[in-house]
This record gives C-alpha cells, sequence and structure tokens, in this order.
C-alpha cells in the first residue's frame, strides 16, 4: 500500500504551483504511468481493459470507463481482494462507520442521488493524506489553514446526519481525530427548519460554516434580515454547484473568503476555489478532461458534455477515466488572483429552493427524503402553481408508476405539513423528467409557472 506523510504532501502541492504548464504535465504523465502499472498489476478489471496498451501511452490511448461498466465487475475494479460490495456497504452502514476503518485499513463512502445504484468508494490514507494536503494548501489559503481543525476554531456543519453521506463522515472523523475538541464542533441538520438553523448558530458563533451552497444562501437572508447573527472567518461550501447570485449574496452579508470546491464521491476534490471566488483545477492530482457527447475532446473555451475524471491518488479503487455528467469549461487564460492552476468553471448541480403558500424551504431536503423511494431510476418535481405539483418520473417499471407517485406524494405532503405550508395538489405525470438544457445532471426540483 502507497503511503505519504502530511508535511511531504503539503511540500508537493507547493511545489506544483511553482511549475510552468509543461512542467506540471510531465509530473502528470509520471504519476499517471505510476497509478496505470498498480491498476494493471492488482484489478482484474484494469488489466483486461488495458490489455492492448504497450509501455509507451498517453492518456487519451486508454479506454475510457464510466459506472455502468465498473459496477458490474465491482470485485475486479478494486486493487485489494479484501474488499468487497457487500462489505463496503455492511461498513457504511454499522454504527463503526467514519469512527474505525473499514479493513482497519480504508475510508468509504458511496454516491447518493435519484438515479440509479450508488458506487462505494474505498480511500486509502495516501488519498486522504493528498486531499487533506490539497484544502489546507489550496482552499484554506485566503484563510486560516487550522480552520478545519477543531482545537482553536469552532466548526458549525450544516449538512445532513446521515453517516452514508461524506460530509457527515468526514466529520465523525474529526470529531474522533481530536477527542476533548468535540464541543468545538456543531452539526446542524438541514432538515431542520431554516429558523431552528438560525437559532443554533447564533448559540455556537462558528468561526467556520460549512454546506450546501442552497443552504447558505437562506442563511445569507437570515444574516441580512438580522435574525442570524454570525462573524465567521470563512465559509465553505460544497456538494452543488455555487453560483455567482449566491456567492456574491454571501461575501456581502458575511465579509469574509468565501470556499467552494469542486469534487465528486468518484473523483475527489479536483479544483478549488481562489480569492476571486474562480474555481482552480487542481491538475497535478487530479485530470479533467471536458469531452462530447462520443468522447472525444471538447474544443478549449467551450462547454462540454461532459467529463473524464482521473484521480492520481487513488490506488484502492482506480478512477482514470471515468465519465462523469458534469458540463464544465476549462480556460487557459491565467486568473488575475496570481494561482497558475487553470480556471474551470462547472453548470448544473445547483440546488434550488422550494416555496410553497409563502413558506421557503430547502430544496436538498425534498431531493434527500426522496431518494429512497423504490421503484423509480429518475424522479422531478415540477411546480405548476403556489400549491400544485406535478411528480414525473422513470419507474422501474410501468406498473410501479402509481406505487411510486403514491409513496412520493405521501413523503412530500408530510415535509409541506411539518413545515407549516398549506394543502398541496399533486398531479401525476405520465410523462419524463424534463431534462435541463443547460447542466449535464438532471434538474430535480423545476418550476414552471409564472408569478413567485
Ligand atoms: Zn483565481
Amino acid at each position: 500500500m502507497k503511503t505519504i506523510e502530511m508535511q511531504e504532501a503539503v511540500a508537493l502541492c507547493q511545489e506544483a504551483e511553482k511549475m510552468s504548464p509543461e512542467q506540471r504535465g510531465s509530473l502528470r504523465e509520471k504519476r499517471l504511468h505510476s497509478l496505470v502499472d498498480y491498476a494493471r498489476a492488482h484489478s482484474a478489471y484494469f488489466r483486461k481493459a488495458y490489455k492492448d496498451i504497450g509501455e509507451h501511452y498517453a492518456l487519451e490511448d486508454l479506454p475510457p470507463t464510466n459506472k455502468r461498466v465498473l459496477m458490474e465487475d465491482y470485485q475486479g475494479w478494486v486493487t485489494d481482494p479484501r474488499i468487497t460490495y457487500d462489505g463496503v456497504f455492511e461498513y457504511i452502514n454499522s454504527p463503526e462507520a467514519g469512527v474505525k476503518r473499514y479493513l482497519e485499513a480504508y475510508t468509504a463512502i458511496t454516491t447518493s442521488g435519484t438515479t440509479g445504484s450508488p458506487v462505494p468508494m474505498v480511500r486509502d490514507s495516501y488519498h486522504n493524506t493528498i486531499h487533506g494536503a490539497m484544502m489546507q494548501t489550496r482552499l484554506l489559503r485566503q484563510t486560516d489553514p487550522d480552520l478545519m481543525i477543531p482545537v482553536r476554531n469552532k466548526i458549525a456543519a450544516a449538512i445532513f446526519l446521515d453517516p452514508h453521506v461524506s460530509s457527515y463522515s468526514s466529520l465523525l472523523r474529526t470529531k474522533k481525530a481530536y477527542p476533548g475538541c468535540e464541543e468545538n464542533i456543531l452539526e446542524v441538520s438541514i432538515t431542520s427548519d431554516v429558523a431552528s438553523i438560525v437559532e443554533q448558530l447564533n448559540a455556537f458563533q462558528p468561526d467556520l460554516v460549512t454546506g450546501y451552497p442552497s443552504v447558505m444562501g437562506a442563511l445569507a437572508n437570515a444574516q441580512k434580515q438580522g435574525t442570524l447573527r454570525i462573524a465567521p472567518k470563512a465559509i465553505a461550501c460544497s456538494a452543488e454547484v455555487l453560483t455567482e447570485t449566491v456567492y456574491h449574496a454571501l461575501r456581502q452579508t458575511f465579509n469574509c473568503p468565501i470556499l467552494n470546491n469542486y469534487c465528486s464521491t468518484e473523483g475527489g476534490e479536483a479544483a478549488m476555489s481562489c480569492s476571486l471566488g474562480k474555481l482552480h483545477v487542481n491538475d497535478d492530482w487530479v485530470i479533467l478532461e471536458p469531452v462530447n457527447q462520443d468522447g472525444s475532446p471538447t474544443k478549449v473555451g467551450e462547454w462540454s458534455d461532459g467529463v473524464y475524471v482521473t484521480d492520481l491518488t487513488n490506488y484502492v479503487q482506480p478512477i482514470i477515466r471515468y465519465y462523469m455528467e458534469d458540463k464544465i469549461k476549462i480556460y487557459q487564460e491565467p486568473c488575475s488572483c496570481g494561482i497558475a492552476l487553470p480556471v474551470m468553471e462547472i453548470l448544473g448541480r445547483t440546488g434550488e429552493n422550494l416555496t410553497v403558500g409563502g413558506i421557503e424551504m430547502l430544496g436538498v431536503n425534498v431531493e434527500y427524503l426522496l431518494q429512497y423511494v423504490e421503484g423509480v431510476y429518475a424522479l422531478q418535481l415540477v411546480q405548476r402553481g403556489e400549491t400544485e405539483f406535478e411528480i414525473r418520473m422513470i419507474p422501474e417499471s410501468e406498473e410501479k408508476r402509481t406505487t411510486v407517485f403514491e409513496e412520493a406524494r405521501k413523503i412530500l405532503e408530510d415535509f409541506f405539513q411539518r413545515n407549516g405550508c398549506p394543502p398541496v395538489k399533486f398531479i401525476q405525470s405520465q410523462e419524463p423528467p424534463i431534462h435541463n438544457q443547460k447542466g449535464g445532471k438532471l434538474k430535480f426540483i423545476v418550476k414552471d409557472f409564472d408569478g413567485r
């Protein structure tokens, strides 16, 4: 198993930023070859997939892969034969998840979402140390590098209190790593209403607030109105796209650095924000290839249809040219902040809020609740009026359509009722979800009516 000390990882991250793009290119190539050699030697899947690849190859010569193909052969994908699909889930669902290591060596998380089966991801300390070093040296460069360590700083995380979700499991790990500092960490459930989140944050007075941009937007409103009264050193957003609107609202309201990153359960932290709010690609450790629908490279400066992700730090469950649906754009022009790493933009994955009868609720909560509805590949909520919704779906089979609708309706009715909304009408649609033209990912909540 590959290992690295934090000090060395930090030094590598800092050195790479002083390199020219060409120098980083050769560093990347060296790291890619070492990962590919390892994957071929230890993963049956990659051995087969790369059987026609000789000693001399470029990244583009490696056949791309995707979730469907890899999930068909999970056992062949991982490089440690002790890791099994059932074993990872057993660990993730156990009370030890996030506290003890899986097989005493690994951390494990899983993708969530309303479509398809979840992908369990196992990571070793090599991956976690390097990604931790990138956080320290890059994400936190505008602020206290110890901001995410709960010794001198108080951290509040507005998240789903579910150990399957990576933000919560990493919070549990942080708690475990700093015994005696537990009172410096506050986890706020975003399934509670905004007023209760505000109350808890006022009492806690955090140095750092982390959470979904859609939640942060609601908090900016509360701070503007004067109900929320906190003075954090920084705000860190994750999981969804941080729109310019939310970024500027947060920046103006809280007057502190707004940290953001582009990451995925499969590929890790691919890009981190600078002081100007732009995302810089960590291209020494993670390779992003913007591609068109047919897999050909997207022209520089144009929006891609998807992206191939390669995580050069994951030797346990290799992610090499792994297809993701995010639409991205990578710029050649340097950023005026002075950081040499390339700037990227991403579309899609914005979390929208819902307003029903004048009551604003966090859209992610609805999505989260509905992801447990069985028998459906995709669900979408189309708001047709102030208190009228159409439920669109792709059911597993036509027979299941009505059952899925009834279950989703019941969950939503309960949720709206708990939030004090007036009665809501639900329409069962025969149509599939409407695809957002701009973002690759399906938009979960669509507003389709005038006058809000
Ligand atoms: Zn910048």
